[in-house]
């Protein structure tokens, strides 16, 4: 049989689990602890939860599921991960370290369909989406990781921007969020949490609906379609017009700020006349848009796309700042490592 990753469950589904299999309602809120503030590996560890409920949980699930197969260690402080899942596809995952606290980025899928022009992660078709378990996972992996070091430091945030297009995976999306929010556990403030999407429209709305607390971030990368198009082939399917229109939907409803991501490409997207044109799209929607502008890290496969001049950076973002838009730029992290996403899988696969 194989088994299911305990880390799939959340706190609601593993009391139901246990409780139809004859333990009482306490007994989840026990293992749930050695799970995730004790963070064991395996249940024989679990020392004050009785042997038959620890045997019957590891007759049906396992905690680990991942192994390290790749670690790159930047000379900032960012750590990138590749790992192993149990049928042998690799993942990135990513911890970064900020003034504010220690951010993790997760992958959601093995590969990604969405095929933006710019992305090194889109260069290898999807071929599954990640459980909501193996999600989970990458965050614990890098707090067990933490642990080793024993400098008592904690995932404070997360950002689900790695590879895959989470909206694709949504039913896990959410099961992961649930788990990684709940105060028992985890406890990562839903504040402390994003979510980027290519921009599926359909989805925002039902993420909208489905009052989840996390913030919501949008790859929008061109002001207009035809741009859009070149940039990110989804835009075929959802135009920016459509998209506005889950945005707005998202922003009435949740009264909640939503970050734009514009990468900037030089000589494509990153003229004066794209940042005013940007700044006209979002005009009426100001208040609770933030722009984040981030420069592009060159991947060989797309060699037509080159970096912003630092000058036109700067240029963007005054122009963005003289029509009253809030903007920021993304500080770099892992320079001196294979710092794009889905650049060191890429790589590692290619290596075979
Ligand atoms: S940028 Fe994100 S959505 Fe686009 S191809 Fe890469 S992983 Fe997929």
């Amino acid at each position: 049989m194989n088994k299911a990753s305990i880390y799939g469950l959340t706190l609601d589904q593993l009391t139901a689990w246990l409780m139809e299999h004859g333990h009482k309602k306490s007994r989840a809120a026990q293992v749930w602890d050695w799970l995730y503030r004790k963070r064991v590996t395996d249940f024989s560890e679990m020392t004050d939860v009785n042997k038959e409920c620890t045997q019957l949980l590891a007759d049906h699930f396992v905690i680990q599921t991942l192994t390290e197969h790749t670690r790159q260690e930047s000379a900032d402080g960012t750590v990138k991960f590749l790992f192993k899942l149990s049928d042998g596809n690799l993942i990135e995952t990513v911890l970064m370290r900020h003034k504010f606290g220690l951010s993790v980025c997760v992958t959601t899928q093995v590969g990604c369909n969405i095929g933006c022009s710019f992305c090194a992660s889109g260069l290898l078709a999807k071929s599954r989406d990640l459980s909501g378990g193996e999600i989970v996972e990458q965050i614990m992996k890098v707090q067990l990781y933490l642990d080793q070091a024993k400098r008592d430091e904690r995932v404070s945030h997360v950002v689900v921007m790695g590879i895959g297009e989470p909206f694709d995976n949504f039913k896990n999306l959410v099961n992961f969020l649930t788990v990684i929010k709940d105060h028992k556990g985890l406890a990562i403030g839903p504040r402390h949490i994003t979510v980027s999407t290519s921009g599926l429209a359909d989805k925002i709305v039902e993420f909208t609906d489905a009052q989840l607390q996390v913030n919501l971030a949008i790859s929008l990368h061109a002001p207009n379609n035809e741009l859009r198009t070149r940039i990110m082939k989804i835009n075929r399917a959802v135009p920016i017009e459509k998209l506005m229109q889950s945005i707005d939907y998202y922003l009435e409803r949740t009264k909640r700020r939503i970050t734009l991501e514009y990468i900037l490409l030089k000589d494509v997207n990153d003229r004066t006349e794209h940042a005013l044109e940007l700044a006209d799209l979002i005009a009426h929607r100001r208040q609770l848009v933030n722009v984040n502008l981030i420069p592009y890290n060159p991947v060989d496969e797309h060699s037509q796309y080159q970096r912003s001049e630092r000058e036109s950076i700067r240029a963007f973002y005054d122009t963005l700042k003289k029509q009253g838009v809030s903007c920021s730029v993304r500080l770099e992290h892992g320079t001196d490592i294979d710092a794009a996403c889905g650049q060191l899988r890429s790589k590692q696969i290619k290596a075979g």
